[in-house]
């Protein structure tokens, strides 16, 4: 439709979205989605915090309020963000309809058509989606098993014009599950100081964690003010409340609270007074430590099936944390036509081809994405068996 202002050119299906229409047939084992497993939701506790908000009582809770959020849930964010090292207080927090809107927002305020975003290679899709409306240009940074490299992101940034920041999801990101170590952290933090650009800093799967140490966040080594925070409850709560929160200066909060008022004017009251109220009434860290066994086990399981039943010249990431392993197949197997093709009609099997993921044109085409939540054991083995066979055939 010609009456389209032009970043409508940027808003596109995307090829994942097709596959993941899939996930939901019973028929299909997924390994393509990034969903949480349902079964570690605390429904019971959920369940009788609603039933007491729901009385004439608490009718606050149906009301409108601030766009930055209730003060009970901002201080108990800014509470857990303080005790993780990032020192603040319930007026520095916004919160946002999950992580993605900080995403979004933090797109908004800082970009102009034609500015650069750095990002790691390969990034998450959704957060490629969020700023392409606005008409950025990137600029990838390759990631190796310690994350994104600095070395190459000092060259990119020394050589590079209009940078406004560099987005990085530093803890088992999405989609390779690897993690940006201690010492690149300070690098890029010193870094973004050199070359005056900021740090967007995305951190969904912290506290996912199943092995290795526990690393500060980004935000914790800034001095200058330059890193922005997104964090989540999607994946240590419940996805479908939509909360989320951004940790950034009061110059750079104030200016996103007001695009988030002209965006959706506030999160949902209700799910902010229940997730208060869930953080009031119940031990999350606890919630969270209970889940950690049930992720490492599904884990394991997906990666030693696949070192039993993948072919020779295949590859794929140990994730200390987060929901994903990060396949590479040899170059001739192209991921999207194998699962067109073989996977699918063949296996019933879905996983996210790789390409999305890379924001240059043409991407690789032989990498995959694949969750190992949410699918229960007895089908995560026959799957993986079951496609490690089918790449066996592909690959002679
Ligand atoms: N960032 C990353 C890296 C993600 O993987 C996701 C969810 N898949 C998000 C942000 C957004 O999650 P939410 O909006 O549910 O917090």
């Amino acid at each position: 439709m010609t009456a389209f202002a032009r970043r409508a050119r940027l808003v596109q299906q995307s090829a994942i979205r097709e596959f993941l229409a899939l996930a939901g047939d019973p028929a299909i084992t997924s390994f393509a989605g990034g969903y949480p497993d349902p079964t570690l939701f605390p429904v019971d506790e959920l369940h009788k915090i609603f039933d007491e908000l729901l009385t004439p009582a608490n009718a606050a809770a149906l009301q409108y309020t601030a766009s930055d959020g209730i003060p009970l849930l901002r201080e108990q964010v800014a509470a857990r963000l303080t005790r993780d090292g990032m020192p603040c207080t319930p007026d520095d927090i916004l919160i946002t309809q999950g992580g993605q809107q900080g995403l979004e927002l933090t797109a908004k305020l800082f970009l102009d058509d034609g500015d650069v975003v750095i990002t790691e290679r390969p990034t998450f899709l959704g957060a490629l989606i969020a700023f392409n409306p606005y008409e950025p240009q990137y600029v990838s940074v390759p990631l190796d098993e310690h994350g994104l490299d600095v070395e190459a992101l000092e060259e990119v940034l020394r050589t590079t014009r209009r940078v406004k920041f560099v987005y990085t999801v530093p803890d088992y990101q999405n989609p390779t599950g690897r993690s940006l170590s201690l010492e690149r952290r300070r690098r890029l933090v010193e870094l973004a100081e050199e070359f005056d650009v900021m740090v967007l800093e995305d951190t969904p799967y912290r506290e996912l964690r199943y092995e290795g140490e526990r690393l500060p966040a980004i935000k914790s080594l800034d001095r200058t003010g330059r890193v922005i925070h997104v964090g989540s409850f999607s994946k240590i709560l419940v996805p479908g409340f939509r909360l989320g929160w951004v940790l950034a200066t009061p110059e750079i909060r104030e200016k996103l609270v007001l695009l988030k008022l002209g965006a959706d004017t506030q999160n949902g009251t209700l799910n902010m007074h229940a997730a208060a109220a869930y953080l009031a009434g119940f031990d999350i860290e606890e919630h969270i430590r209970a889940m950690l066994p049930v992720y490492r086990h599904k884990r394991d399981l997906m990666l030693a099936t696949m070192a039993e039943h993948f072919p020779e010249g295949i590859t794929w990431t140990h994730a200390q944390g987060g929901l994903f392993t990060w396949v590479t197949f040899p170059e001739s197997l192209d991921a999207a036509a194998f699962q067109r093709d073989v996977l699918i009609p063949r296996a019933g099997v879905i996983i996210v081809p790789g390409a999305p993921f890379f924001t240059e044109d043409p991407a690789p085409a032989h990498h995959a994405r694949m969750s190992f939540s949410g699918v229960p054991d007895d089908r995560l083995v026959a799957g993986i068996t079951a496609m490690g066979a089918l790449l066996r055939e592909a690959l002679r």
